[in-house]
């Protein structure tokens, strides 16, 4: 299985050098999508690939797309291998000057935060924490105006809510070149750096390997496996817990004994059950509490 695989990447490294002078050399070929099934067990075709012999980590990711924000749509299932994240291949940099985390990694109000905020003034530079190329810049949605760095190492770093943005996609930086101004575009309350690492496009806690008090790298290295992304990226726990419970109606009960009975409320059992204030309940009566 190794050497198919050995060939395949020879096969395609022979692709690549052949047409070394053209720079969108897509669309992506059956062989291409096969390796990156067997990579990261994600379906995807690029739209376009720049330059794929300069790519950081091109032997974990296997393509480049400077279109979409998070293009990988990993199944964290089809992750059976430890990754071994290097975390001192090149110097870190603080994205910020200061260190005031404001915001956590985690649950904020019911929805998954999925990096950290760390307090900055309105037009504060923001720099690249290590080297890397950009992968994609311009204006995402919530994030407003963002930078996603590749690194070497396999991370991808996000610099999001910035009032201004230095570089342009594809470009090579230096660990503490300066990306972009701070800001507040996007959906904020006030300027701050929204900060992300993602490892296939899964993002992890950036507190797991950045000790915000000295303002320097925590540990050598990270192994990124799915037991690791599990247990740290709890939306997929959030989807399970949200799906739908129900209960019986028994005799004596009534919409306000239910609610209280699951912590919830009246309006959100007649809500969800589509029900109107009036409906009387029948014995058996499957309402849904959740
Ligand atoms: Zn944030």
């Amino acid at each position: 299985m190794k050497l198919f695989f050995t060939t395949l990447y020879l096969c395609l490294f022979s692709i690549i050098f052949s047409q070394e002078n053209n720079k969108n050399i897509g669309p992506i070929s059956e062989i291409d999508t096969l390796i990156i099934q067997e990579n990261i067990g994600a379906f995807y075709i690029p739209e376009r690939i720049d330059n794929l012999i300069d790519v950081p980590a091109y032997e974990l990711y296997l393509f480049w797309d400077t279109l979409n924000f998070n293009p990988y749509k990993t199944n964290i299932e089809f992750l059976n291998t430890n990754y071994i994240i290097d975390l001192q291949y090149d110097k870190f940099t603080f994205p910020v000057r200061s260190n005031n985390v404001s915001s956590k990694f985690g649950w904020r109000n019911k929805k998954f935060h999925t990096g950290i905020d760390i307090s900055l003034k309105n037009g504060d530079t923001v720099f690249s924490i290590m080297e890397g190329k950009v992968r994609f810049c311009g204006y995402y949605k919530g994030y407003g105006n963002v930078v996603v760095i590749r690194h070497s190492n396999g991370l991808e770093s996000v610099y999001a809510h910035l009032s201004k943005i230095f570089v342009k996609n594809n470009k090579y930086v230096e660990s503490n070149f300066p990306i972009g101004l701070g800001g507040s575009s996007g959906k904020t309350t006030g300027p701050h750096l929204h900060f992300e690492l993602r490892f296939l496009g899964i993002p992890i806690d950036p507190l797991e390997i950045i000790d915000t008090e000295n303002m320097d790298i925590l540990t050598t290295f990270l192994i990124i496996n799915k037991d690791f992304l599990k247990t740290k990226y709890k939306p997929l726990q959030y989807k399970n817990s949200q799906s739908p419970e129900f209960y019986i109606v028994k005799k004596g009960d009534n919409l306000f004994k239910i609610a209280r009975k699951f912590n919830t409320n009246v309006d959100t059992l007649l809500k969800i059950n589509k029900l109107n204030s009036k409906t009387i309940l029948r014995i058996n009566q499957k309402i849904r509490i959740k």
